[in-house]
């Protein structure tokens, strides 16, 4: 897989607290529950890997996890919670446009979509935030095994109409599954090629 330890390196609260810019990295980005957490294991192949992102206390986080000695792999927090306070939600958006603006080192986001519900007004929000920051994301369908085939081409058309009003949209949509397998070589390849 990765060359180098593929582990949990530090959840970041404050811009002051990002790591040392050394190396690219990519961030994940999607709502509560599509499947996040179980992507990033898949990835990595490391079963109880994204635990550490969803444990209390760390959701707010900005979670660091190293990709063998190339890359950064970033979590960041589910969105579209909405029983999140207020205040809360602003702290991190604040910091969320920090990042995406000011960190020189990223060089793409994957903002994950639940391939049964196509893209909602939550991840529209993200995809501005992201588009505003200038970071170029690439759209990854989750639980693809859940979409009948034929359903399937329904949902990549409703996507692509969505991602056609954001200029950071990478055009070419990943169909995955953790639970099955399907795209994760893909995503690893993808992230593997970016330098
Ligand atoms: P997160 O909140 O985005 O980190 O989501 P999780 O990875 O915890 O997944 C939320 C729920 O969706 C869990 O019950 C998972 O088992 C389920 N899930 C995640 N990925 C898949 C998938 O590819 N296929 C299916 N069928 N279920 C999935």
């Amino acid at each position: 897989l990765f060359a180098g330890p593929v582990e949990f390196l530090k959840g970041v609260v404050a811009m002051d607290g990002l790591p040392p810019a050394d190396r690219p990295e990519l961030c994940f980005a999607g709502r509560s529950n599509v499947g996040k957490s179980s992507l990033i294991n898949a990835l990595t192949g490391r079963k109880g890997l994204a635990r550490a992102s969803n444990t209390p206390g760390r959701t707010q986080e900005i979670n660091y996890f190293t990709l063998g000695d190339s890359h950064y792999l970033v979590d960041l927090p589910g969105y579209g919670y909405a029983e999140a306070p207020v205040k809360i939600v602003e702290k991190w958006q604040r910091l969320l446009k920090s990042y995406l603006a000011g960190r020189q080192t990223l060089r793409r986001a994957f903002v994950l979509i639940d391939a049964r519900h196509g893209v909602k007004a939550v991840d529209d929000e993200i995809m501005k935030l992201l588009d505003g920051a200038a970071v170029t994301f690439q759209t990854v369908l989750t639980k693809a095994d859940k979409v009948k085939a034929a359903d399937r081409e329904k949902v990549l058309v409703q996507v692509r109409g969505a991602l056609a009003r954001h200029p950071a949209a990478f055009p070419e949509i990943l169909l995955t599954s953790s639970e099955k397998g399907d795209g994760i070589a893909t995503l690893r390849a993808v992230i593997e090629g970016i330098g």
